[in-house]
């Protein structure tokens, strides 16, 4: 009897692959499990096993696998079905998703490099033979490839030897370049023992008399030692004693001290603090719990609609605690990682060691170690924080959902495949589970209000802030007005420097808020009127004064600033529009003693940057903070009372049918930073256009008004929730050509699919990174099914692969397209 194992390859392949597999094989391998496999000419990757079964493929003679290099799935069945619903629903492939899925740890292939880990201390006694090998080779060489490890060692079958030299901490996988692996092994040290006994110890002393540096050491580490139970690091004792690291290395070397490790979780904790986890919701937020309960009860996803400061955290806490003491697992998912240090210490504050962080700036290492305590169900792992990744985690028993700010279009994954909306995915999710589900904003998506309005969700709304804390009180600057009448310094009206000048001399804090990075957009020859554009791109540069470039927001490029025109060589070159850093100077000329600081994506790459910016923020040790969208995020600062907007008109008037919806979520959160205590809040908006619908509902907090006229504007111009958008985007290096296969491609779906179909039409940036772009917009009716419409498209796209011109042009679907 022959046995099969079609496997899943995370590489964008349309069908399962089959190998060949021995009985024995048969009989231990499940589902979930991976498997490291041949794959075309000479590669071998890390595959999952799916299915094993009896019957040969006929296209092609199948190969054998290498080796099994799991004892138990890494991955459960209802991931698995999870995962296929996703690769089905946005139209990509199951590969597609395990690569984003899985921690790239578990997906080693022959192309990944793999690098000494000059952090950890390997006993060559404890290596294998094969193990020492590749341990000696990397002593020699900085990096190898996997496929270099198979000759070293002389076999075709090293990825399980390379798992577990991993799993040693011998080896390392090389990570992304901004992220250097750190130690996370602490020194430790302490007296040696014969010295605990008092008579030894006053001998010691004696001793030492005549070495004072050495006998202050010892004196500091029973100080230390005296003040708190807790292990000392010898860089505390180095601290506390004013002695050098050789004269506690002596002391080491004499056996007077005695170094050693804890083996620490890369992932820290904090203390949890058992007098205050106890929680007393206000009568709102128990109204908001009974109607979400009742959502529940009704086996709906709920909508939690809580204006900002209402406290909806304390809500989901509640939540929470009830998950847990089912004994089930949850989760808690945040548009953005900017969100979770400030979110961890609060969680952590009620549940402690429960509580884990999984995003994507952690090191690899880190995300296995989450993903292990996962799939076990460990202790640590009940509760997991983290962004829209974490829904891939391996859940085993998980009870509830939570989804923060779940108006936030950075739930959406862009690129690459899968381009899935983590909200909705983890409704789906939640479903396979059979668990429950809360969604919570102040400033609902107009999808989330229609759904609850259809009573497909359950509604539940907080329209108090906690503690009987005001709503912010929004104002409008009129800043035509005071342009002509000369009130204006730089950027900033004359309204809003003087509320500035009184919140800093009452010694409260201030955000500012400018929805763009850099220092100003573009820089503009007054002579000639050009304007610097990327090579690869059809934008304009952006300046960056900082640096002094001018670069590319899409790709990366950036050039010097030239002193002259680059087309006319005149030297009138000015800046127009302004950006985060531009208002940055002007506060250093406005207040020069006022210590400002900025939150963008310039200003945040490292992977504690944001952190250090809230946190010093937090602990008031700047006045100002300007940022981009990047502040509007759910942060709770206590000392802001003012919030000042720098402009609101490019928002409002960006050319997108979501431009009114975004302007006024984003408005209403940025404003919701204000007055978090008792004093009311204050908010200035800059801008050209007092009068437009949505500032004038954003200062009455009109929620209701936005959402019925957005929603009639919907119905009108037909767009989402009442149509599902597929957006086609077609790319190609050749002009013409795309132009022609875009034609095509439309011309086909309007023949199949008898639905409103927009386009082709160029993007607003039309070319990124050397390739043009054109999209086409498949508008489905509600009424009409959806699964069917994608595999109509499906077909169509059969057809256009089968045209030997159109070969070089991808095609990238994005299904619920924001
Ligand atoms: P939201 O997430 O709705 O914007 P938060 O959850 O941040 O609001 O709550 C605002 C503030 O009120 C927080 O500082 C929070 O600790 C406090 N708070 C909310 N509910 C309670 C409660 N039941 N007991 C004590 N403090 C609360
Ligand atoms: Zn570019
Ligand atoms: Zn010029």
């Amino acid at each position: 009897m022959d046995y099969f194992l079609d496997v899943v390859l995370p590489i964008p392949l349309e069908k399962l692959f089959t190998y060949k597999i021995s009985q024995a094989e048969a009989d231990f391998i499940q589902e979930g499990m991976r498997v490291a496999v041949p794959f075309g000419k000479s590669k071998i990757y890390t595959a999952l096993a799916y299915r094993v079964h009896q019957n040969a493929p006929e296209a092609y003679q199948p190969k054998e696998i290498y080796q099994i290099l799991d004892e138990q799935p890494v991955v459960t069945q209802i991931q698995l079905k999870h995962w296929g619903w996703v690769a089905k629903y946005y139209m990509c492939t199951l590969g597609e998703v395990i690569r984003s899925a899985l921690p790239s740890a578990f997906m080693l292939e022959s192309e990944t490099l793999i690098l000494p880990n000059k952090n950890s201390d390997v006993d060559e006694r404890e290596l294998t033979d094969d193990e020492f090998l590749v341990f000696e080779a990397l002593q020699h060489q900085t990096a190898l490839k996997i496929s270099e490890v198979s000759d070293i060692v002389d076999k075709k079958n090293v990825m399980k030897l390379i798992n577990t030299l991993v799993h040693k901490g011998v080896i390392l996988q090389k990570e992304e370049l901004y992220e250097q692996y750190k130690p996370k092994l602490v020194r430790y040290v302490k007296l040696s023992e014969q010295y605990e006994d008092e008579k030894q110890l006053a001998e010691l002393l004696n001793e030492l008399a005549r070495a004072p540096k050495q006998s202050q050491v010892v004196l500091s580490l029973f100080q230390l030692k005296a003040k708190s139970i807790k292990p000392i690091p010898i860089s505390e004792l180095e601290k506390e004693s004013g002695g050098s690291r050789a004269v506690i290395k002596a002391l080491i070397d004499k056996n007077i001290l005695e170094e050693y490790h804890i083996r620490k979780d890369r992932v820290q904790f904090e203390e949890r603090s058992e007098e205050s986890k106890h929680i007393t919701l206000n009568e709102y937020q128990e109204k908001a719990l009974e109607d979400i309960n009742k959502g529940f009860d009704e086996e709906k996803p709920v909508l939690l609609h809580g204006v900002t400061s209402s406290g909806k955290t304390e809500v989901y806490v509640k939540l929470i605690q009830k998950c847990l003491e089912n004994g089930q697992q949850a989760l808690y998912l945040l548009p953005e990682i900017a969100l979770t240090s400030q979110l961890i210490n609060r969680l952590r504050h009620y549940f402690g060691h429960q509580v884990s962080v999984y995003h994507s700036k952690y090191s690899i290492h880190e995300r296995v170690e989450v993903w292990n305590n996962v799939l076990k169900n460990t202790e640590k792992a009940q509760i997991v924080l983290g962004a829209r990744s974490s829904l891939f985690l391996p859940f085993t028993n998980l009870g509830l959902v939570v989804v923060d700010e779940e108006h936030e279009s950075s739930f959406k994954q862009f690129d690459p495949a899968p381009r899935y909306h983590a909200r909705d995915a983890a409704v789906v999710l939640a479903a396979l589970h059979k668990a429950k589900i809360v969604l919570g904003s102040a400033t609902p998506s107009i999808e989330s209000m229609y759904n609850a309005r259809i009573k497909k969700y359950g509604y539940a709304s907080i329209l108090k802030r906690f503690g009987d804390v005001l709503m912010p009180d929004i104002n409008l600057v009129d800043i035509k007005e005071a342009i002509r009448k000369r009130r204006m310094k730089g950027h900033f009206s004359e309204i809003l420097i003087k509320a500035i000048t009184e919140a800093l001399d009452e010694g409260e804090q201030i955000i500012l808020f400018q929805n763009r990075r850099g220092f100003a957009p573009v820089v503009e020859c007054t002579t000639c009127g050009h304007v610097a554009q990327c090579p690869n791109c059809d934008v304009s540069l952006t300046y960056h004064q900082h640096r002094n470039q001018l670069r590319c927001h899409y790709c990366g490029y950036h050039m010097a600033l030239q002193q002259a025109c680059l087309a006319c060589g005149s030297p009138t070159l000015d800046n127009k529009g302004f950006g985060t850093e531009q208002i940055q100077q002007e506060l250093g000329r406005l207040f020069p003693n006022v210590s400002v600081g900025r939150m963008d994506l310039d200003t945040t790459r490292g992977k504690y940057a944001y952190e250090k910016i809230i946190s010093s923020f937090e602990n008031q040790e700047m006045d100002i903070l300007v940022g981009t969208q990047m502040v509007t995020k759910g942060l709770d600062f206590r000392n802001v009372s003012l919030v000042g907007i720098m402009s609101a008109d490019s928002m409002l008037n960006f050319p997108d049918f979501r431009a009114h919806e975004r302007s006024f979520q984003m408005l209403t959160q940025v404003a919701g930073r204000a007055g978090r205590t008792k004093k009311r809040g204050k908010v200035l908006i800059q801008t050209y256009n007092p009068y437009h619908q949505i500032l004038q509902q954003v200062t009455t907090n009109n929620y209701d008004g936005m959402f019925k006229e957005q929603f009639y504007e919907r119905e009108q111009f037909k767009y989402p929730p009442l149509v599902r958008l597929i957006k086609i985007t077609l790319k190609d290096k050749d002009f013409n050509k795309l132009n022609e296969a875009a034609e095509w491609m439309a011309g086909s779906l309007r023949n199949v699919l008898g639905v409103q179909i927009l386009g082709p039409e160029y993007p607003p940036v039309a070319r990124i990174r050397r390739d043009y772009l054109k999209n086409i917009m498949i508008k489905i009716p509600q009424k009409q099914s959806l699964a069917q419409t994608k595999n109509s498209i499906k077909r169509i796209e059969k057809s256009f692969n089968a045209i030997s011109k159109y070969k070089s042009v991808r095609l990238v679907y994005n299904v619920d397209h924001i």
